[in-house]
């Protein structure tokens, strides 16, 4: 087989700044050890998110002129909501500025105290804005998605056993929402079978709990479901995307993720009553029902991206190049999670430095490591992010300490992703010399973000 090849030409471009590692060491002393607080003109190569950091096709760029600017009954409205409804089958469509405003209102009005919200796994925002309105978040996924090194092809499915076994504890009434999060971003971006969530629908359907899907990385998902799953080979993936909606009650979405926009999100549902609670709620928090948020021109940007994200050579090209760094660090003997996911690759942090404890934050100090080497910035997805306090204040770490990689859709080209496992290589070979880390000061919730830490002399 050929190489696979980037199915675009470049037509505009941005300079990458290059700086040394001793200018990079002092850079990220002075972030105290955060990327987040690391200015981007600092970094060479950007793996931070591939949340609203895609290249918008030209196509997009024509659409952000056609954008039509009236406040109230927009053309570039009717023609997002019409995408949206084509695409999803989901009749009633609330545009939000991102993915965590379509939340914040959906957890506002089904949320609260002693209410329980049942996920594969929740992503950090939608388990934050739960977490906000009192309720609880509960991640059941399945067995293989806990282990990153075993490979098998649908490692963010939900456990459908664990999922009965929940609602008999608490009860279907305390449950007012199961949230399908595709692909699994915080469990590695890997996928969940069209199977899985038909099983999870019939017992949603029995206990009377409505079903939404998370629905980011919808098409990556549905491009995994043609690649991987029995009877879905010859289908299109505009039609599996379409049965994987057909499940669902609605869906959440951001819109800087598969709608290749820079901004964006949306809210969709089938329920009448619960849409028009919604939209009372996005009138005091976004805007008016046609616009919520959003300029005419991003609605456009959206409108455009959610039908080239459909494109089967793009998500060949998308899901391959994942695979190639992923392989590429694999044959090194790096650690990472297998298979690749859609969107990212993870590197394990707890084999990568097994001598450094959870307690010192394995995972940001390999983030730490690869800013130093290469100038690379990624994400720890950790007990940074998910660790909690018992009550002697001694931390609770998450069950996976990983390194994610994010690749922003259509920006970088095969040099650079060679360039990034070259350094991801050199630091594995040099990582007995890596030192834990200790948080000095953090906030109250997604304390990742502006958290300060510094290195452990031992
Ligand atoms: C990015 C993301 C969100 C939140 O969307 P924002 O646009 O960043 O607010 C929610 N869920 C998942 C799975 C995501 O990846």
């Amino acid at each position: 087989m050929k190489t696979i090849i980037e199915p675009f030409r470049i037509k505009s471009v941005e300079p990458i700044y290059f700086n040394t590692k001793e200018e990079r060491i002092a850079i990220l002393e002075e972030a105290y050890y955060n990327t987040f607080l690391i200015k981007s003109k600092d970094v060479l190569i950007d793996l931070l998110t591939d949340s609203g950091t895609s290249a918008m096709s030209s196509n997009q760029w024509a659409g952000i002129m056609q954008g039509d600017e009236s406040y109230a009954g927009s053309p570039s409205f009717f023609r997002f909501e019409e995408t949206i409804q084509q695409i999803t089958g989901l009749p009633l469509v609330i545009p939000t500025h991102q993915g965590r405003a379509s939340e914040k209102i959906l957890f506002s009005i089904m949320g609260g105290p002693g209410k329980y919200f049942v996920s594969n796994t929740l992503f950090d925002t939608t388990r934050a804005n739960i977490e906000f309105s009192g309720a609880e978040g509960v991640d059941l996924l399945c067995e293989e998605g806990k282990h990153p090194s075993i490979p098998a092809p649908f490692k963010g499915n939900m456990n459908t056993e664990a999922l009965k076994q929940f609602i008999v504890e608490k009860g279907a009434a305390n449950i007012p929402l199961c949230i399908i999060t595709v692909t699994n971003n915080s469990g590695g971006g890997q996928p969940v079978s069209m199977q899985n969530i038909k099983e999870v629908r019939k017992i949603c359907t029995q206990h009377n709990i409505p079903l939404f899907i998370d629905a980011c990385r919808f098409a990556e998902n549905s491009y995994f479901i043609k690649l991987r799953e029995p009877g879905y080979a010859n289908i299109s993936v505009r039609e599996i995307a379409k049965e994987l909606f057909s499940y669902s009650d609605g869906c959440t979405m951001s819109a800087k993720k598969d709608a290749f926009a820079n901004i964006g999100g949306f809210l969709a549902m089938r329920d009448e009553a619960l849409a028009l609670k919604c939209r009372n709620l996005l009138v005091i928090t976004e805007g008016f029902p046609t616009y919520g948020g959003l300029a005419g021109r991003d609605l456009e940007a959206i409108a455009i991206g959610l039908n080239e994200v459909l494109d089967e050579n793009y998500l060949q090209y998308r899901i391959r190049s994942i695979e190639y760094l992923t392989t590429k660090l694999v044959e090194a003997g790096v650690p990472v999670m297998q298979p690749a996911g859609g969107h990212a690759v993870y590197l394990d942090a707890k084999a990568f430095l097994s001598h450094i404890p959870v307690q010192q934050y394995p995972g940001q100090a390999l983030v730490c490591a690869l800013y130093n080497e290469g100038g690379i910035r990624s994400v720890e997805i950790g007990s940074l992010m998910f660790g909690k306090y018992d009550e002697q204040l001694q931390l609770i770490p998450a069950a996976l300490e990983l390194v994610r990689l994010a690749i922003p859709r259509r920006v970088y080209t095969q040099s650079h992703i060679d360039y990034v496992a070259e350094v991801i290589i050199e630091v594995y070979q040099n990582r007995s010399q890596i030192k834990g880390l200790t948080i000095v000061e953090e906030a109250p919730m997604l304390r990742h973000f502006t958290a300060k830490l510094k290195p452990i002399q031992n």
